[in-house]
């Protein structure tokens, strides 16, 4: 080899040993770094790649490989593709703008007029309204079922059947569905099976594992982890990824902007010790709140008051994740709502927005924001009542988010 080949096959470090663990996966799976040996991988703000000859250039339109425009694909996407499907134990990924537009490629992508999905009816606000209006425009129809009883996914099954749709835990309520039961009740009606795991991260769950055929995430929310770009992703099989999905991207253009890839796959390199250090933190404050007189519950699966405690337990890492809610004591609706809006008022370090999963710690009220579009019947049968207050844990010192919330809680009494 001459020199510059040695020096390249030295700095080309694609070629990653087998069995790795996933949190070196997270910090190393990337494309090989260019001619220079950037050790931080590189961001590639171009929308085309030029082609050595025509004849090259016709074989890779063609066949989809290697960089054609960047509707199609990015280097520096295709590196946060590669890194996010090692981590969920995925052959494949492919990224998207937003979360919702991560649902919207898997719904154009797999379905067609006449399909039925099944659908927990706590999903995001958002997921319901795009099954429930959006898809249900063009003939995709969906029946929304109990988040935790099987009998209600089983009775809605249908012989159009083609997809279920779970998130685990979901928000704000952190309800656990077992995934391993859904995979097997798709399965027997040749249906696939779905899960949103924006919440967890495959830091804490990896649905695939369980059964799942895809994982979809916001990665907008752990994945990025500070708050910054809007992302999505979803995760599977090649036969899926890259047979089904690739081609409605490319033609659709749900695609990741490279510098939003490019800040999430630097995300994805502290994604395990920041969720495991947000969850030991909201475990603090899950138990703070339970002892909390103004409190009346407090929804968090690591805490053993969760009606799915020990499956949430086993489904993700032995913990809760990083998000609590809970509800203040109060009497009418009206009175809650007023009762809620002085919690977070009265807060002044927590951050008073609609995201979760950034470092900084967010106070919402999800009655008037994520879920405000929903109409009163939807919320209470989803129960966020007017008295819910959700709070997304970040990295601040643990007993300065309680100090704020003490702030917050004082107010009532
Ligand atoms: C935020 C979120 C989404 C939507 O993601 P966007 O990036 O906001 O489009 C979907 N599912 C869950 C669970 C979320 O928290």
């Amino acid at each position: 080899m001459s020199d510059r080949a040695s020096e390249a096959a030295r700095i080309a470090r694609a070629q990653l040993p087998e069995g790795l663990r996933p949190e070196t996966l997270a910090v190393r799976t990337a494309l090989a770094p260019s001619q220079h040996g950037e050790n931080s991988e590189g961001l590639f703000l171009t929308s085309a790649f030029v082609q050595p000859d025509a004849a090259t250039s016709a074989r890779r339109f063609a066949q989809m490989e290697d960089f054609t425009y960047a509707r199609t694909s990015n280097p520096t996407v295709r590196s946060l593709e590669q890194r996010l499907a090692a981590m969920e134990g995925a052959e494949g990924a492919v990224a998207t703008s937003t979360g919702m537009s991560a649902i919207l490629l898997l719904i154009m992508g797999l379905l067609k007029a006449g399909d039925h999905v099944v659908c927990s009816r706590s999903v995001f606000g958002s997921t319901l309204s795009l099954f429930g209006k959006e898809f249900a425009k063009f003939g995709v129809e969906t029946s929304f079922v109990s988040q935790t009883d099987i009998g209600e996914w089983r009775a809605a099954m249908k012989p159009g059947t083609k997809l279920l749709f779970a998130e685990t835990p979901t928000n704000p309520l952190t309800e656990v569905c077992d995934i391993r039961t859904l995979a097997d009740l798709a399965h027997d009606a040749g249906a696939l099976l779905t899960v949103d795991n924006t919440f967890c991260s495959p830091a804490l769950q990896r649905p695939l594992a369980l059964g799942a055929d895809l994982v979809m995430h916001a990665g907008t929310k752990y994945l990025d982890g500070q708050g910054r770009v809007m992302a999505g992703a979803l995760c599977g099989a090649n036969r899926l990824i890259v047979d089904v999905f690739g081609p409605t991207l490319r033609t659709a253009g749900m695609t990741l902007a490279p510098f939003n890839a490019w800040v999430v796959l630097k995300g994805l390199e502290t994604l395990s010790l920041r969720m495991k250090a947000q969850s030991q933190a909201t475990l603090h404050v899950a138990r703070w709140l339970e002892k909390h007189p103004a409190v009346a519950r407090v929804h968090y699966p690591a805490l053993a008051s969760h009606p799915q405690h020990a499956l949430a337990m086993s489904q993700q890492s032995g913990m809760g994740g990083a998000v609590v809610s809970f509800d203040v004591r109060a009497g009418t609706p009206e009175q809650a709502r007023e009762a809620a809006f002085k919690v977070i008022d009265g807060t002044r370090v927590l951050s008073i927005a609609t995201n979760l999963g950034d470092t900084k710690s967010i106070i919402t009220h999800p009655a008037s924001t994520s879920h405000g579009r929903l109409s009163e019947a939807q919320r209470l049968a989803s129960g966020i009542g007017q008295g819910l207050v959700r709070l997304a844990v970040g990295l601040e010192h643990v007993d300065d988010i309680t100090d704020d919330l003490q702030r917050g809680l004082s107010t009532l009494t």
